[in-house]
């Protein structure tokens, strides 16, 4: 496979193995589970301790299956580095220690997933002054930036009301400032949107979701798009500086974050992600095309009081999807009129599975506000607009006829 050639992305990330010596002609990637790597001459140990020559050391750092891993999401995002995480979470927390100090100021979207509301939180008892924004307009970024700001956070899609944020014109505003801007795009995955399109930074993509796509392995991931110019980032020690400046903040966290703090992806579960890796743009089809079917049919059932999908006309930022969007995502959320129960509904439903977990092959359905958004109380679920009978639908690759219809059977 010639690398030059600029290919489609399901054959760019099938291939992608191909690039690095095939390992006794096995065509997938193999499981090292070794932790440490020998080396013959001690002196080529310490040249990769130094940095100076790549190379394996130690596992918490490193693993030949990782790599090959955080290539291919490397490849999708066309970035310039990437660097895997035991979990999605793992990966925001590692931005957040290697990154942040006490004093410095966050601009975050208020519109987040449920666990990166309560990281912010976290972030801003350690004295990181943390301000949430109403994302989808730049006028509210752009109001909140102090001098002391470092990076604004935006998720693409917001999980679980699907707000888009303003990426384009927050992406220029952050360009302009010097500003790091770090995007979550788990809720597009890189085969619908590249945040380095809207200038992110920094990318971060839970594997656990699509791009894993099956539900059996948790991981995550942070890509250095090439575009942020660290030289303009105050908190880059003195020892990262060793390395070329565009290597400045992924060496950070690698070293900061990743070795400092451990929660490193582990082999096994890298080998289930790449393997799963291989069909997201083919899942992602058919689960796009499934919620749409689903979310315009109960949008025109009149026991339906609200729905929520980019991909319907009724969105907010619908025109703004379909600008920026391949398709409109497998996740959508809605709300039923008061006669009927949410839970009744979720009992009913044949084919919806109530489980947490979004992006697998299989259609997920989950009461937000009594579950995965509870612990906030009902004060900062209003303020995301979260109603208390807001159902969270994760779109699975079903048989569209046969989703809809259990979806409508539901309704009694
Ligand atoms: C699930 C999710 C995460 C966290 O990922 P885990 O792999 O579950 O830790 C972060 N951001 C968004 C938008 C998510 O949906």
């Amino acid at each position: 496979m010639n690398d030059k050639k600029k290919y489609g992305f399901t054959t760019t990330i099938l291939h992608s193995d191909r690039q690095k010596a095939i390992e006794h002609g096995s065509l997938h990637k193999p499981i090292h589970t070794s932790v440490t790597f020998g080396y013959d001459d001690a002196r080529e140990l310490a040249t990769v301790f130094q940095g100076k020559k790549p190379g394996y050391r130690y596992g918490r750092q490193g693993n030949p299956t990782v790599s090959a891993l955080e290539d291919k999401i490397n490849r999708m995002e066309e970035g310039a580095s990437t660097i895997c995480f035991a979990t999605g979470m793992a990966a925001i927390g590692a931005l957040a220690q290697a990154l942040l100090r006490a004093g410095d100021h966050v601009v975050s979207s208020s519109f987040l997933f449920g666990n990166t509301n309560s990281l912010w939180q976290t972030v801003a008892g350690h004295g990181v002054d943390v301000a949430m924004v109403d994302a989808t307009d730049v006028g509210n970024v752009e109001a909140a930036l102090k001098p002391t700001t470092k990076l604004v956070f935006v998720e693409t899609i917001a999980n679980p009301r699907t707000q888009v944020a303003d990426l384009a014109r927050i992406g220029k505003l952050c360009a302009e400032r010097g500003i790091l801007y770090v995007v979550d795009n788990t809720m597009t995955s890189p085969y619908l949107f590249r945040p380095k399109v809207v200038g992110a930074g920094i990318v971060i993509n839970s594997l656990t979701k699509s791009i894993g796509g099956h539900g059996i392995a948790l991981g995550g991931a942070l890509t250095d798009t090439g575009l942020y110019d660290w030289s303009r980032y105050p908190n880059i020690l003195e020892t990262y500086k060793r390395y070329p400046m565009p290597q400045w903040g992924m060496a950070q966290i690698r070293a900061k974050a990743l070795r400092d703090f451990g929660a490193s992806l582990g082999p096994e579960a890298a080998h289930h992600l790449a393997v799963g890796a291989e069909t997201m743009a083919l899942r992602m089809e058919r689960e796009c095309a499934n919620a749409l079917a689903v979310a315009q049919m109960l949008e025109a059932d009149d026991r339906v009081a609200a729905v929520y999908y980019p991909g319907l006309k009724s969105h907010p930022q619908h025109a703004l999807s379909t600008e920026l969007f391949r398709s409109y995502g497998s996740l959508f959320s809605f709300e039923l009129k008061d006669s009927i129960d949410c839970f009744d509904y979720l009992n009913r439903l044949k084919l919806g599975v109530s489980a947490s977990n979004l992006g697998d092959t299989r259609t997920l359905v989950i009461p937000v506000s009594h579950t995965i958004f509870y612990e906030m109380g009902p004060e900062r679920r209003a303020s995301m607009g979260i109603a208390e009978s807001l159902i969270r639908v994760s779109v699975g690759i079903e048989d569209t006829d046969d989703l809809v219809e259990d979806f409508r059977q539901a309704l009694g």
